[in-house]
């Protein structure tokens, strides 16, 4: 199937070419007719299915049709929870809308607003933001969402899980009732199911190829490994794999510091990426690694989602997390586009019951092996390493018990 046949114009099929993609994804056969023809979509895709062009394409060629280009209204507006995401998005936009005139900017916190403010004062036919810096720059008066057709919200359940209801809420009141909205989200919880219900009319119910099956792709692999021994372990597979390319997640910003930290100190070169870092610092870390210059990005949940970096080889978890969602949403890193990738975990005898819990929820066994050297500690207590810990953390985001299956419609 082609793009063509979706019903997208010459100037988009032109765009997706100088991609170099061959044909549509899964969701983006699924998403791309439906969003043309109007409708609003509530679509179930992570980062790596290629969900991006799936609203992206769709929405450019709806609002290239009447473009008045004398004022340029924000006609288009895209909702992300983190700045790495909302200049991913802007990049995609920018990227497919090359043959089109339709102009478009991104507004994330953490930055000076004036750039983003003489931006938007030239006219503005697609804006990609942050929800905070939005609701900051429209109580200034600085921008108008009244003439909002399309409206997408996307990886939903993380503007949720990182506290925007309010902020979305809000903003809904602010954009016209009469409009489309496209809502991306990887899992769907009860908030995210009432969101719908509330913002949207009618809409369409669409998928990607089953979660399941994007994890079986993946060669996953587990270590275990004494909790003292895994760094240790990690510079032995960075070493002798010769692994140029990898992305470690660790629980926490502070364990991700110490992370690197360490590595360096075995001469590899590896920079934090978390929600402590500064903008500019983020941008230099992710630049820096898509660039080869640095072997290793050490990240934490929040941070890593949505960070485009393709076809990246191999994924680590030094930590497991303690959702076993955030395991799937891991491990898409790697194997993207048809591309292999092997998904290495680290896990000591602490972490046990989360290892039991993704096992249920992927539904089948990781492979397992011990490394010479980094045993196990056979005196370890196999009990979670901070059960209350845990515990809040689930109540404060409110994600699924770690061994409920996720929903999928
Ligand atoms: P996304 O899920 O939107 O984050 O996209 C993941 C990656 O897939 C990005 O690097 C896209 O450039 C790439 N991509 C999107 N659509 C396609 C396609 N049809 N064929 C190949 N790669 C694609």
């Amino acid at each position: 199937m082609s793009f063509k046949s979706l019903g997208l114009a010459e100037s988009l099929v032109k765009a997706v070419d100088v991609q170099g993609y061959d044909s549509p994804t899964p969701i983006q056969k699924k998403a791309i007719p439906l969003v043309l023809e109007g409708k609003d979509v509530l679509a179930s895709a992570q980062t790596g299915t290629g969900k991006t062009a799936g609203f992206t394409l769709p929405m450019l060629q709806r609002l290239a049709k009447q473009n008045s280009k004398r004022r340029r209204p924000v006609r288009g507006l895209v909702l992300t929870p983190t700045r790495e995401l909302a200049a991913q998005v802007h990049q995609n936009v920018m990227d497919y809308s090359k043959f089109l005139d339709l102009k478009s900017t991104v507004i994330f916190g953490g930055v000076s607003q004036n750039p983003q403010v003489s931006s938007l004062r030239k006219g503005i036919d697609i804006l990609i933001a942050t929800p905070g810096r939005l609701l900051d720059l429209n109580n200034q008066g600085l921008l108008s969402l009244k003439q909002v057709e399309i409206l997408v919200l996307d990886e939903a359940d993380r503007m949720l899980d990182m506290g925007f209801l309010r902020d979305i809420k809000k903003i809904m009141t602010l954009i016209p009732q009469k409009r489309q909205t496209l809502l991306f989200s990887a899992t769907f919880s009860k908030d995210i199911r009432k969101l719908a219900k509330e913002f949207m009319h009618h809409p369409v119910s669409v998928e990607s190829t089953p979660e399941n099956t994007t994890v079986e792709a993946i060669q996953q692999q587990v270590y275990r490994v004494a909790k003292a021994k895994k760094t240790g372990l990690l510079v032995k597979l960075i070493k002798d794999g010769n692994w140029e390319q990898v992305l470690v997640f660790t629980r926490t910003k502070h364990g991700a510091n110490k992370l690197v930290k360490k590595l360096g100190a075995a001469q590899i070169s590896a920079v934090p990426i978390h929600g402590n870092k500064s903008q500019t610092a983020r941008t230099n870390a992710l630049k820096g690694f898509k660039s080869g210059q640095i072997k290793v990005l050490v990240a934490t949940d929040i941070a890593s989602r949505g960070l485009d970096i393709p076809l990246l080889p191999q994924v680590v978890n030094f930590e497991l997390p303690n959702v076993s969602e955030d395991y799937v949403h891991r491990i898409g890193r790697t194997g993207r586009a048809g591309a292999n990738g092997q998904a290495v975990s680290l896990v000591s005898a602490d972490e046990t019951k989360f290892l039991s819990d993704i096992e249920k929820l992927i539904g089948f066994k990781i492979k397992k092996d011990i490394i010479e050297g980094f045993e196990p500690d056979p005196n370890a207590s196999t009990e979670p390493f901070n059960p209350q810990k845990q515990r809040q953390s689930r109540n404060r985001f409110n994600k699924p018990k770690p061994n409920a299956r996720r929903s999928k419609t």
